[in-house]
């Protein structure tokens, strides 16, 4: 069946599962109209309403289509509102988390012969580590559980179990070098080959490798694959070989990247990235807005498969700034700090001044000489803007970085109104 077709039918299908148990879509799809019944052609999906994460947030509970004794597994995600936003995910979906965990390990050229180190959370209420240990189990291949952190055990467990994939936050890389080096082990004698690079990607806008990938890659002979996959999305996008983009798993998800003018752009060009997985029985969605910027590719890949691809997230929609009438996406701000030898420690603050104009502040622990005047210089020269940079210690960064609330430390804080 041709993909379009394929999409077609299960989105009348996920259409009909829907109407017929989300109290939340019941709702939806009544006030959109009678157009918003089916679908004729694919293009007929912008009849139907977007769902935002603040719906998810506000109406949580009406979100769930099954009865609570069918669910077998609740994961959170950080909602916009404050609060986490729960999913609930069956039997049957616990399956899929599976299926489409085993299809990003394929697209990463990893099989049955492989065995995986997860470097991350498995508990804690997050999706990733459950989706990876059930992909490694659906692939037939082996998981060794060492969770973050722990560079001593991470170690013991590369020598001892011989993996050859590891799924970690790309971050943690450059720690679990120095480690090795500091400890008389040689990374590029070890058993792993691959990284497949969860929560950060490791390229740049142009799909280079960027400064976290080459700082992995100088010291390690390693292959890094990076991935995109959201807790709402149930469904991993993950690079192939090619590392042409991550590719979409297009029996699992429908897949839209939309302008401001809620439009889909063309190969090559970003927009928001908006998705109805397919399949999902406990809490599914349709049409999730995820605010993430994007740019898609629809263009055949090199490795053969012509499903359509994503480059790394460029920015959140919410994120974007205006900044003396440059429009930008603080990330690009994150790159450039990420990439200078001169900036230790940083935490970028969005505030609006008293005109209601975006202002950028940098918080930064710097070093070396006339470093003030170079990082400005350099962020002027690259992105045309230069913001405020405020000159702090280490303790101030990290005490807005590390919020007891967050999971995540935070490198942007927005604080305007
Ligand atoms: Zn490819």
């Amino acid at each position: 069946m041709a993909r379009e077709n394929y999409w077609l039918k299960s989105i009348n299908e996920h259409l009909a599962y829907l109407r017929k148990n989300s109290w939340y879509y019941k709702d939806q799809l009544v006030w959109a109209g009678p157009e918003a019944s089916e679908l004729a052609e694919l293009a007929d999906i912008r009849n139907f309403p977007f769902t935002e994460k603040d719906d998810i947030a506000s109406r949580n509970e009406d979100f769930l289509c099954v009865p609570m004794e069918k669910v077998r597994d609740i994961v959170t995600t950080s909602g916009t509102l404050g609060g986490s936003v729960a999913i609930f995910l069956t039997e049957k979906d616990l399956q899929r988390l599976g299926v489409n965990e085993a299809g990003s390990y394929r697209l990463a050229g990893c099989s049955s012969a492989d065995t995986f180190q997860l470097l991350t959370t498995i508990d804690k209420r997050f999706m990733a580590g459950l989706a990876y240990f059930l992909g490694s189990n659906e692939l037939g291949a082996r998981m060794i559980r060492s969770g973050p952190g722990a560079l001593q055990l991470q170690w013991e467990s590369i020598q001892r179990f011989e993996p050859t994939v590891l799924v970690a936050v790309p971050s943690f890389i450059p720690r679990l070098i120095k480690f090795a080096l500091d400890n008389g082990i040689d990374p590029n004698k070890s058993s792993v080959k691959k990284i497949i690079c969860i929560g950060e990607s490791v390229r740049d806008e142009k799909l280079q490798p960027n400064y976290l990938a080459k700082q992995i890659t100088d010291k390690w002979n390693i292959q890094l694959f990076s991935t995109y996959a959201s807790t709402e999305m149930a469904t991993a996008f993950t690079e192939c070989q090619a590392g042409n983009g991550v590719h979409l798993q297009p029996e699992l998800m429908f897949l839209e990247v939309l302008n401001d003018e809620d439009e889909q752009v063309k190969d090559g060009e970003s927009g928001e990235v908006v998705v109805t997985p397919l399949g999902v029985e406990g809490t599914p969605v349709l049409r999730f807005r995820t605010g993430d910027i994007c740019h898609y590719y629809d263009e055949p890949c090199s490795c053969g498969r012509n499903t359509p691809r994503l480059g790394p997230v460029v920015g959140r929609k919410q994120q974007m700034i205006k900044l003396k009438g440059t429009s930008l996406y603080p990330n690009a701000i994150v790159d450039e700090l990420n990439s200078m030898k001169q900036v230790v420690n940083f935490v970028i603050e969005l505030h609006s001044d008293d005109l209601g104009l975006d202002e950028v502040v940098i918080k930064a622990l710097l070093q070396g000489e006339n470093a003030q005047t170079n990082v400005l210089d350099h962020l002027s020269g690259k992105l045309r803007v230069k913001p405020r940079l405020i000159l702090a210690t280490n303790e101030e960064i990290n005490r807005i970085k590390f919020d007891d609330n967050e999971r995540k430390p935070r490198i942007l804080v927005d604080l305007r109104s």
